[in-house]
């Protein structure tokens, strides 16, 4: 799962991540929010309305859901099981009440938190997007106390100063996570299978 400030530099990351390296599939959410100038239906987002989400939540189609800053998000199901029965590395561009929702639901999941280098780098950022209006930029920096909060909870932080070195760090950190015995216990259990036959017992 990958977290961050909004203007940040997720998406971009996350793109450049992709067409890079081979494993990676994005999950690509539902919203209540509005298409920005060049998002396409299905491409960036199962743009929603308020009705058709809430009856996915009713459904149960939904992995995790929450409210950001007036709209809701949400993750499809049914893509990420499939996926990741592929042996695909999926990844979540979600925000944090949600991470928190597959952080119990899936404890073996992986935590990252994109931030810029600092306050004054955020800010330019998110108004030269030139996407929102200054209401939403001013309720968007409003949300950043708030998460950075959470930034604790987290695997690991990449600081996004450099667009290749943080996709660097993002795959470095996914491939060198994946790894940490809480995550490789079924090859744990089988090693030792193994060791107890090679072992005679
Ligand atoms: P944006 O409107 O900028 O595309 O996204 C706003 C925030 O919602 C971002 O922090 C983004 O990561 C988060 N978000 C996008 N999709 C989901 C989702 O499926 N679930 C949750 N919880 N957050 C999401």
């Amino acid at each position: 799962m990958v977290s961050g400030f909004s203007g940040a530099g997720k998406g971009t990351i996350m793109k450049a991540l992709l067409k890079k390296y081979g494993n990676y599939c994005l999950s690509v959410s539902c919203t209540t929010r509005q298409p920005r100038p060049g998002e396409k239906d299905g491409r960036e987002y199962f743009f929603k309305t308020q009705d058709e989400f809430d009856r996915m939540v009713e459904n149960g189609e939904l992995l995790e859901h929450a409210g950001y800053v007036g709209h809701s998000y949400g993750t499809p199901r049914a893509y990420v099981e499939q996926k990741i029965a592929e042996g695909k590395d999926v990844i979540l561009e979600i925000e944090v009440q949600g991470a928190k929702i597959i952080r119990e639901k899936m404890p073996e999941a992986i935590l990252l938190f994109v931030s810029t280098p600092s306050a004054e780098v955020l800010k330019k950022r998110l108004a030269g997007r030139g996407t929102e209006s200054e209401d939403t930029i001013r309720e968007r920096l409003g949300q950043t106390l708030r998460e950075s909060e959470e930034i604790s909870h987290y695997d690991c932080l990449i600081i996004n100063d450099d667009l290749d070195r943080a996709v660097e760090e993002v795959h470095q950190a996914i491939q060198t996570f994946k790894h940490t015995p809480k995550r490789e216990r079924a090859f744990i259990e089988e090693l030792q299978q193994e060791l107890r036959a090679v072992n005679g017992r």
